[in-house]
């Protein structure tokens, strides 16, 4: 159920000037800003100064000043801009802005995504950064599905994209140090973290889609997304009986992710929607191989790395999880970011949000 942008359209530009190669800037006069003077879109471009001025920008502005607000990074721009508006004493209202992505980053997962969604060949770099001006231009909106993000030292986080523990998470961050290369420092962080392949001990549980029926077509209830009655209040409270144990408490990897794409070239779920109320939970257990694990990622360029029947790999569809790490040092990402290492439960709230999309 697509509407369209408010004509014209005011629109928030927040642009990181060192996320990705350090050319966010440059990218957005060489290729969107005439494209936006074409289509008659206004736009103010603010430039982000430091980490987290988005997101204090965005808690405090007059958001009925805009009528979209555009990230011109990484991910990891837009979990700041979701977070601060969610902090908002109006979050109600504020979540509903519509959101739109122009790539700049060197994590461009949900840009990739959305790209997907318009069923287009596959785009990288500027050819990805033109089609999401295009969709920017020609203003349609969907929804956007959020996942709540509780951790241990009762914060609460929102996500649009990944919960990541284990392989990912480190690759994620380790390889932030080649960031100078762009989307290319994943398969290079991916082939370091595999000389050094470690196991992350923990245990799983999970509420699976199949427990909960979808709910209808209708943007979700403007309250503070409740906790379910099958979500517990707190991490202390054990796991309802409709959820599932995994037996396994060895892993590699555990990745929960809410897009097809977990990167530019990383076609994670084959199948994923923007809206489509899922979670989508990986988790690869300890004893794979290198090489099998290697197959895995580059068969992730394809979308092919589930028809491998691998034994190690386990994919499944969930509303809810809950993570607790035993190994006492690892790293946990949210959409990309670092967040406190500890016990972490996440939910899915369908269509909480407002994205442009194709
Ligand atoms: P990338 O894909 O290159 O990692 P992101 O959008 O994820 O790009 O941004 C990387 C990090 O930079 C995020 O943690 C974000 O919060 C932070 N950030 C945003 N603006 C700035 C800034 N002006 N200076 C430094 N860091 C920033
Ligand atoms: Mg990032």
């Amino acid at each position: 159920m697509y509407t369209e942008l408010r004509r014209p359209c005011r629109t928030m530009i927040l642009v990181n000037p060192h996320s990705g190669r350090g050319q966010a800037l440059q990218l957005f006069t060489g290729h969107i800003q005439a494209m936006l003077t074409e289509a008659s879109v206004p736009y103010t471009l603010v430039i982000t100064e430091h980490q987290n001025h988005a997101r204090e920008l965005v808690r405090n502005a007059d958001l009925t000043q805009w009528d979209a607000l555009v990230i011109m990074s990484g991910d990891g721009l837009l979990f700041e801009v979701i977070n601060g508006m969610m902090e908002r004493e109006d979050w109600q209202q504020a979540i509903q802005t519509p959101l739109g992505m122009l790539p700049g980053g060197s994590g461009n997962a949900l840009a990739a995504s959305i790209h997907h969604y318009s069923q287009s060949p596959p785009a990288w770099n500027e050819e990805l950064l033109l089609s999401c001006g295009f969709m920017l231009c020609k203003g349609l909106v969907g929804s956007l599905d959020l996942v709540s993000v509780h951790l241990a030292s009762s914060q609460r986080l929102f996500s649009f994209l990944s919960l990541a523990w284990g392989f990912v998470a480190d690759v994620d961050i380790e390889s932030e140090k080649y960031r100078h290369v762009g989307a290319i420092r994943f398969l290079m962080g991916t082939l370091v973290r595999l000389a050094s392949l470690r196991v992350y001990q923990g245990r799983l549980a999970y509420l699976p889609a199949k427990e909960i029926p979808k709910p209808p077509n209708e943007r979700a209830k403007a309250t503070r997304p409740p906790f379910t009655p099958q979500q517990p209040e707190t991490l202390c409270q054990p796991v309802p009986e409709n959820w599932t144990v995994v037996n396994e408490e060895d892993f590699v990897l555990v990745l929960a992710i809410c897009h097809s794409h977990l990167a530019e070239d990383l076609w994670t779920v084959p199948g994923a929607m923007a809206d489509d109320g899922l979670i989508h939970l990986f988790y690869v257990t300890a004893g794979i191989s290198r090489p099998a694990l290697l197959r895995l990622f580059l068969a992730m360029e394809r979308g092919s790395h589930l028809a491998y029947g691998c034994p190690h790999l386990v994919y499944e569809k969930v509303r809810a999880l809950r993570l607790e790490p035993i190994s006492q040092q690892g790293m946990i990402t949210v959409d990309g970011e670092v967040v406190e290492y500890g016990p972490i439960q996440a939910q899915v709230h369908p269509r909480m949000a407002r994205l442009i999309c194709p």
